[in-house]
């Protein structure tokens, strides 16, 4: 799955550019850089694997969505929906932006669907930040209705899921801004770094300014020119985007390897009795870093991965394991243990997140196992794996029985 299964040559010739000028700033300073603009390049290459207009790096996937949430002014005191299983940075950038977030139900699709999001409106909602997990999508047609009836903002959490998209339209396309990270983990990295993407003029043009201290980058004369709006640092370095650059050129092959592994394996795996997989609204839009198996139920699936780990095969379930994908590890959350104060102690939450009422995401999150597909897997390797999780899931329903 993570794109540094294929690091390389190439990315070390492109972090050798930067080395050679000593220039990594990403603005100014033309004399000095020779003509070498990585994090324009690295924009570039995101705008045309993902096929969105504008595309603006920054130093992380959370500082992505951050970005994307103030640029759709999203702020103090709006309640945004999100789901109880995504990677907690979403939960947070909604907490810094002095937002209040608002959890709503997934479904089989591992994201928010439709009918939880409806429960979760309030007269107060604005955004909806919908995160595409587990390299899948969300149903968009049933989500971009929720999102037209009732005017809502949508930003779309794609740190997962870049290069997945729906129906031809990538994820983080689909509403106002949407982000991707580059961390070490996913399916490419910059070492750290993030994207946010758009397809509109003003939503870029104020990330740009907010993710640099305001600054417009007009003329290529940072630090003279007008600061259209308060923003803060979130800029990212040449190194970090001359990896990020390369790293994108190969996710369509990363991406088609994955796929064709994932197939494979839900056809051998699809034909052991008790197993399922998570629904993938648009199969061909997979970027297929995951496999995602569903089993019959919680206790099912927790005695599976620990038969999984103890013959030293690499599954998890992000309900038993402390993934911190899932809310029921959110003690701090839960407890509001911050820091600094935050919009929400202020404003207050329309419901207790410590009791949160949320019995399909326990249920679906509870029977998934996830493991993350590898480019540089043989076929030898895969049918290992295949033969042990049939193993274990035929081992654990045989003592149930
Ligand atoms: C990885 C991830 C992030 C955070 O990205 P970083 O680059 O690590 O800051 C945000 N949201 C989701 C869904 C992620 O998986």
């Amino acid at each position: 799955m993570p794109g540094t299964e294929l690091y390389g040559a190439e990315e070390r010739q492109e972090i050798n550019d930067v080395l050679e000028t000593g220039m990594f700033f990403r603005y100014n300073h033309d004399a000095q850089r020779n003509n070498i603009w990585k994090a324009r390049e690295f924009e570039a290459e995101v705008c045309k694997l993902v096929g969105a207009k504008y595309a603006h790096a920054v130093s992380s996937g959370s500082t992505a969505v951050q970005c994307a949430l103030a640029a759709a002014g999203i702020g103090a005191g709006d309640e945004v929906i999100v789901p109880p299983f995504t990677y907690i940075a979403t939960v947070e950038a909604v907490l810094i932006a002095g937002a209040i977030p608002v959890f709503a139900e997934v479904d089989e699709t591992l994201c928010l669907s439709a009918e939880g999001i409806r429960k979760a409106l309030t007269p107060n909602t604005k955004a909806i930040c919908l995160v595409h997990m587990c390299g899948q999508m969300a149903d968009m047609d049933s989500i971009m209705e929720v999102v037209k009836e009732h005017n809502l903002i949508l930003v779309e959490d794609a740190g997962q899921a870049m290069a997945a998209s729906y129906k031809g339209v990538s994820t983080g396309l689909w509403g106002v801004a949407g982000a991707y990270s580059y961390d070490f983990f996913k399916i490419a990295t910059a070492a750290e770094g993030g994207v946010m993407v758009t397809n509109d003029e003003r939503i870029y043009k104020l990330a740009d300014s907010y993710s640099d201290h305001g600054h417009d980058h007009v003329g290529n004369n940072r630090g003279m020119e007008q600061h259209p709006v308060i923003g803060f640092n979130f800029r990212i370095s040449e190194l970090h985007a001359a990896i990020g650059k390369v790293q994108t050129q190969r996710v369509p092959y990363v991406r088609e390897k994955n796929n064709e592994y994932k197939k494979y394996l839900m056809e051998k795996l699809g034909q052991v009795p008790g197993v399922s997989f998570a629904t993938i609204p648009d199969p061909s839009g997979d970027s297929a870093t995951f496999l995602n198996l569903l089993l019959p139920d919680t206790e099912t699936a927790g005695k599976v991965v620990a038969e999984l780990n103890a013959a030293g095969v690499g599954g998890f379930n992000y309900w038993y394991t402390n993934m911190y994908h899932f809310i029921n590890q959110w003690d701090h959350l839960k407890e509001m243990r911050t820091a600094a104060r935050l919009g929400v102690e202020k404003f207050g939450a329309p419901q207790d997140y410590a009791n949160l009422d949320i019995p399909k995401s326990q249920e679906v999150i509870g029977r998934l196992i996830s493991f993350g597909i590898r480019v540089t897997w043989t076929y030898a390797e895969i049918d290992t794996l295949i033969e042990k999780v049939s193993a274990a899931v035929q081992k654990v329903q045989q003592v149930e029985a």
